[in-house]
């Protein structure tokens, strides 16, 4: 299994390391990935943007937690830049989720290339200098990227850092689509028709991506799998990644459960439980070929 999406680096370092990498109360620890049959995880730096702090200065700070826990847990996990098959550890992936991080400046994104970073969430929930969030205000959705939005998705693709367009908005959604080359990503994200939040994808969205050779990670968050529940069921999971592949085929599935990043009471209470959605889509009809795909097939093909 690969998860494209994580928030466990970030609770580590609220925590100032209290509870580390190994074995801890949140949802993802090497204990429970092992158990759920990881191969890698996407680990995210998730950098909440604040006025008067520098976005870049609480990445470097992240970013040393996590090269330390990656080094205190060297005998079971490592960090990868590319994850293969046949590996004895567990791999672990490097991402960014706010592209404030870069600061406005393209130098930036070839820095954070150098310490294995391979996805960039260009936008969290604020405008940033790369372009706008996602909305429910129509104007703020509609919004494009920037201009140094729309420089830096080349820079991007040169370095080998996929494109994240989880959480931005329409407008510079489809500058993405337009303006790149190289498959792009939302990272987190479940589907528009079925849940009307505006973290969703709608379908002609589910459609670029997939054209463009990229995924959608199936997210985890309750609020976007069913609108106002606060409870995430296997079947509302389920119902969204047939939705998914009825609309975008077997290559755009993929898993970004946004495990530590999402406050729902969730009836897969963390990734040691990846085993029962498979065997709950199996049983709606999912193959296990297109479960192959959406496991961990695709997010190689996408991360390779
Ligand atoms: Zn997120």
């Amino acid at each position: 299994m690969i998860d494209l999406h994580c928030d466990t680096i970030m609770k580590i370092w609220e925590g100032k390391q209290e509870q580390g990498l190994r074995s801890n109360s949140f949802q993802i620890d090497l204990e429970k990935l092992r158990k759920g049959g990881s191969l890698a995880q996407v680990f995210a730096c998730f950098v909440h943007k604040t006025e008067g702090v520098s976005s870049y200065e609480t990445f470097m700070s992240m970013y040393k937690v996590f090269l330390d826990q990656i080094k205190k847990n060297s005998d079971l996990i490592e960090q990868v830049r590319t994850p293969h098959r046949g590996g004895s550890k567990l791999q672990a992936v490097l991402s960014i989720e706010e592209g404030d991080v870069l600061e406005g400046k393209i130098e930036r994104a070839a820095e954070v290339a150098s310490y294995g970073v391979r996805l960039i969430a260009l936008t969290w929930n604020f405008e940033n200098a790369i372009g706008f969030p996602n909305s429910q205000d129509p104007d703020l959705m509609s919004r494009g990227l920037k201009s140094f939005g729309c420089e830096l998705i080349p820079e991007m693709e040169r370095l080998g850092i996929v494109v994240d367009v989880s959480h931005l908005s329409e407008g510079g959604f489809w500058n993405v689509a337009r303006l790149s080359k190289k498959p792009f990503v939302a990272s987190h994200s479940d589907c528009r028709a079925l849940c009307n939040h505006q973290r969703n994808l709608t379908d002609d969205q589910i459609r670029a991506v997939a054209e463009s050779g990229g995924v959608v990670g199936l997210n985890f968050c309750s609020g976007f799998l069913s609108e106002g529940s606060h409870q995430t069921r296997i079947e509302d999971l389920v119902r969204h990644a047939i939705r998914l592949y009825s609309v975008g085929g077997k290559s755009v599935l993929a898993l970004g459960t946004d495990y530590d990043g999402i406050g729902s009471d969730l009836e897969l209470p963390d990734i040691s439980y990846m085993p029962v959605l498979r065997d709950a889509l199996s049983k709606a009809g999912m193959s296990q070929s297109v479960l192959d795909a959406m496991w961990d097939d695709n997010a190689l093909r996408v991360l390779g």
